[in-house]
């Protein structure tokens, strides 16, 4: 096909309200802070890319206000001027200029994806194999700090038939206090729901030893990063001393980290993401590492509005290892959107957005009412 050449790349900050304040092991959050990437072709069609992160910079380093600068001062300019088609190129070129910054250049790369599927007409999902899951279940996470309240959540949620898999964040109590408050409410929706725990990090790995069976005791079926990201030798043995799943998040960055961890058997599920990879090619190379060796895949989410979850709806829906469901709730989540029509959930699933690109419109107006008014104090 003929060239699409970029001729800007706007970045914008936006700042959406939420549902309810999201309590994760260090921080709480009461708004969710939105980079917005706009690419522009010369040919007329745009491409939309969004970078979020789970909360500010406490996740993995990069904040939205440092994307932003590292988009605008280093990405753009070596962009500008390219054909947005030639997106494996594009990446090497970006990885010449910036090391790391995997949230920005996945916001970047989104954008490129969503220009060339418009330019051809067809869903991103064709540009990489085709659909294997036309939907996706997905995972509810119970964030509220609060046991009765997270209970009542949870409850309201699978009487109507909206989610039958719920996932806790722990570590912000101490670990006695924390394992008995999960305890109880795995207790009280495990034969019902599947259940599982988000540690972001939080344990050591004595600690680790010491409450995962309790967890296990209570129904929960999946433990997500207990430990450091770093620590992958105490993954493994978590891993090798628990019958309870451990699966890797924070220490599952690039796709030489899906290689180690395999390796070293640190794991026994990935958290695929497109952020915390550097975007969709990434994650289907680590995809393919977990098929050659045997991990099931889980989609996670890092609260993207409808424009970054329908990019990992893309991807997603083109895995057969992902057999963990996902957590791309984000839209659920937020109280508002940036598009014209937020993407699809029925019975507690994802549908895969089916138009041109990513399949979801910006909505203009929307953009400007949540763009953030003049560069405050940042605060996630
Ligand atoms: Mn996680």
């Amino acid at each position: 096909m003929s060239c699409l050449t970029i001729r800007a790349v706007e970045t914008t900050l936006l700042d959406l309200p939420i549902r309810r304040p999201h309590h994760f092991a260090t921080v709480t959050i009461d708004r969710q802070s939105v980079l917005l990437v706009r690419l522009r072709t010369a040919e007329g069609i745009d491409g939309l890319g969004e970078a979020v992160t789970p909360g500010g910079p406490w996740w993995g380093g990069e904040s939205v206000e440092g994307i932003k600068a590292t988009i605008d001062g280093y990405l753009a300019p070596l962009l500008v001027g390219e054909d947005a088609c030639r997106i494996t190129a594009l990446l090497g070129a970006m990885d010449r200029v910036v090391a790391g910054n995997p949230f920005a250049k996945a916001a970047v790369e989104m954008a490129l994806f969503d220009a060339k599927g418009k330019a051809l007409g067809v869903p991103v999902y064709e540009l990489l194999g085709g659909l294997v899951h036309a939907s996706i279940p997905v995972t509810w996470a119970l964030a509220a700090g609060d046991q009765q309240r997270d209970i009542a959540e949870a409850e309201e949620k699978l009487v109507h038939g909206e989610h039958a898999a719920f996932k806790l964040k722990m570590g912000e109590l101490e670990p006695a206090a924390d394992v008995r408050r999960v305890g109880a409410i795995a207790r009280a929706l495990a034969p019902r729901a599947s259940v599982r725990v988000d540690l972001n990090s939080a344990w050591s790995e004595a600690t680790a030893m010491r409450w995962l069976p309790a967890l296990e005791e209570a129904g929960v079926e999946l433990v997500e990063q207990p430990i450091p990201r770093w620590n992958l030798d105490g993954m493994a043995r978590l891993a090798a001393a628990h019958r309870v799943a451990i699966m890797a998040d924070e220490s599952l960055g690039s796709v030489q980290d899906a290689w180690e961890i395999a390796r070293r058997a640190a794991a026994d599920v990935f958290a695929l993401k497109l952020h915390k990879s550097g975007g969709i090619q990434n994650v289907t190379k680590i995809a393919a590492i977990a098929e050659a060796t045997g991990i099931p895949c889980y989609g996670g989410a890092s609260l993207e509005t409808s424009i970054g979850t329908a990019a990992a709806a893309h991807v997603f829906a083109t895995l057969p290892q992902l057999t963990e469901g996902c957590e791309l709730f984000g839209p659920l989540w937020l109280a508002d959107d940036l598009v014209e029509e937020p993407v699809a959930y029925r019975d507690g699933r994802l549908c895969v957005p089916q138009g041109p690109g990513l399949g979801v419109q910006l909505d203009e107006q929307q953009v400007r009412r949540y763009t953030r008014e003049r560069e405050a104090a940042p605060t996630r």
